[in-house]
This record gives structure tokens, sequence and C-alpha cells, in this order.
């Protein structure tokens, strides 16, 4: 009786490498062909590599680097380790009490299951316009530290990614850790996302980070995810709210606003029209949620 290998086993051969520090993942990158991929959880490289969608010639496992899988606070910033599961961050207390949009985002990455093995580094390095806590960590302004051979260097995560499966990293640098500062006490913060079904990626999502005091919004960072070739600040909806205290009315405008603003195309997850219709519901329930919150305040 034959076997039917497609998409339970991976039919080509590879090389498997792993380093035990930074460095020499690094010089493994620097010195090994171009189509080398590094393992962290592997839930999204391993399903494309059993459907040969990629077909790497080695794969650098990276797990058994130390220090890369904390949750730290430090001078009112958090630090998070690239190999942090997502499980421990929707989980973790520090990150539920201090960035509850991080919560909001990892707690939807797809099952329990996923969410065991997956990795905070994986969600950002696929550079997926989807990934839930890209657009939650870009609503926290958050910085990522990258690690070449040669090099470090800190880059904003706005400017993390180029494209879908695109980010800026060079051949031999990795993703160590993600970092933001603390949101103070006058915080809102809203994760949603919209998906054919609970364990897909999102086909519309929306995050909205406002500072809020007295209900006049004094800072705002409102990021949409699956609307663009990558997550997207909506920027001139952020412009329009700034120093406004919410009203129905205003809340009508920016969520026209923001279904103008955003880029959508047409694909399997959903229609550009319906894409622009949905960003206008969460955009509509953020704001309500949080007009809500200021009249139950004053
Ligand atoms: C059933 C299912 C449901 C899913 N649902 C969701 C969902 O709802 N939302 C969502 O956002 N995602 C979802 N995903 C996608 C995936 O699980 C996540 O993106 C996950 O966080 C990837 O992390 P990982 O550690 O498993 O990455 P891996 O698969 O190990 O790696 C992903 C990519 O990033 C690279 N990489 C990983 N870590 C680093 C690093 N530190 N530095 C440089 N490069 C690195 C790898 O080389 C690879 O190219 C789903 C996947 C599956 C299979």
């Amino acid at each position: 009786m034959s076997i039917n290998k497609h998409n339970t086993h991976i039919l080509h051969n590879f090389k498997y490498f792993t380093p035990s520090n930074i460095q020499e993942a690094c010089k493994l990158l620097s010195e090994l062909p171009e189509d080398t991929k590094i393992l962290a959880g592997g839930t999204d490289l391993i399903p494309k590599m059993k459907e040969s969608v990629l077909r790497p010639s080695n794969i650098i496992n990276i797990k058994q680097i130390t220090g890369l899988t904390n949750i730290e606070e430090k001078n009112n910033r958090i630090t998070i380790g690239a190999l942090t599961k997502i499980r421990d961050i929707e989980k973790n207390s520090i990150i539920y009490d201090k960035a509850n949009i991080l919560h909001q985002a990892t707690r939807v990455i797809g099952s329990v299951q996923i969410r065991n093995l997956a990795t905070i580094g994986g969600n950002l390095c696929n550079a997926s316009p989807a990934a839930d806590s890209a657009a939650a960590l870009i609503a926290l302004n958050a910085d990522t530290k990258i690690v070449g051979l040669r090099k470090e260097r800190i880059v904003n995560l706005e400017k993390f990614f180029k494209g879908p499966s695109k980010s800026i990293l060079e051949k031999d640098e990795i993703l160590t850790h993600i970092q933001f500062q603390i949101p103070n006490n006058n915080n809102f913060s809203y994760y949603r996302k919209i998906g054919r079904v609970s364990l897909d990626l999102a086909t519309v999502s929306l995050a909205v980070q406002a500072e809020v005091i007295h209900g006049k919004i004094l800072k705002l960072s409102m990021v949409a995810g699956s609307v663009a070739p990558i997550p997207i600040r909506l920027v001139s909806c952020e412009e329009s709210l700034l120093d406004k205290k919410l009203n129905n009315d205003l809340i009508q405008e920016i969520a026209v606003k923001a279904s103008k603003e955003i880029k959508p195309i047409t694909d399997a997850r959903g229609s550009a029209s319906y894409r622009k219709n949905a960003i206008k519901g969460l955009t509509k329930e953020a704001f309500n949620i949080l007009l809500e919150k200021t009249e139950t305040e004053k």
C-alpha cells in the first residue's frame, strides 16, 4: 500500500544545524546559501516545507540559543525575547496589566496548540500583513533588536516589513528582541480581527492604542492588518482624532476615513470591498467602546 505523503512528510533533503549562541547562528547564515531558513516554533515553516512551498537546503534551529525566551520589565520598558512562545505572552501578567493590546492580539493567534509552539519572532519574521502581533506591536510603537555577524541594530517595527513575506532582515541577521515603552495609565487599547473561521489568519484586523485624558485623545495609533502588503498605520484617521473629544458624528467620519485610507486586495479570504466595509465596522466598534468608557468615567 502506498502512503500519500502530500502535506504529511517533508519530501526533500536538507542539512540541519543547532547553534548554541547567536554569533554561531549568524555565522552559519552568512556562510550557507541564500535559501537557508531559521527554524523557531516551526508552525509556519514546517507546513510550507511539507507542502513543498519552501524547499530550503539548510535549516538552522535556533531554539537552543539561551536568553531569547524572556519577558522583562525595566525602566518603564518591556523587552520580549524573539523565542518567547505566543502562549507565554498571552498568559503573562505584565503583558496583561501593562500592554493589554498584545494580550488581546496573542490570544487570537491560531489555536492553543499553535500558540504553544509559535514564537513572537516567527510571527514577525513571517512578514505577513495578517500577523496579529505585528499590528498590536506597531500600535505600541515597538522597536526590534536585530543581530548580525558584525553589527547590531534597533529598528522601529513599522520599518521592519517590506512586503508580504519580506522583511528588512539581511542574510546574516536574526531578530533577537522586541522592546516598547509601557503605555501610561490613561490608556485605551483595542485589538480585533475578523477571520473566516476562528483558526484562520485575519481577513481584516485593527489595533488601536490611545492615551485619553478627560475624554480628549492625546496620543493615538491605529494599525490595520490584512488590508495592504504590510500592516499599515491609519495616519489620516489618527491626525483627525488627535486633541479631540469623541462623539457619534466624529466616529462615523473616522470610520469612513479608515475605509478610504486602506488599500486592500481581493483574495481567498475576502474581497476588497468586504475589507473596506469591515474596517469601517471595526473602527466604529473601537471608538464606540472608548466613548462609552469615557462617558462612564465622567
Ligand atoms: C493552523 C495555523 C493557524 C495560524 N493562525 C495564525 C493566526 O491566527 N495569526 C497569525 O498571526 N499567525 C497564524 N499562523 C501563522 C504562524 O503560526 C505564526 O506566524 C507563528 O507565530 C510563527 O512563529 P513560529 O515560531 O512558528 O515561526 P517559524 O515557522 O519557525 O518561522 C517563521 C519564519 O520566520 C523566520 N524566523 C523565525 N524566527 C526568526 C528570528 N528570530 N529571526 C529571523 N527569522 C526568524 C523563519 O525562518 C521562517 O521564515 C497560523 C499557522 C497555522 C499553521
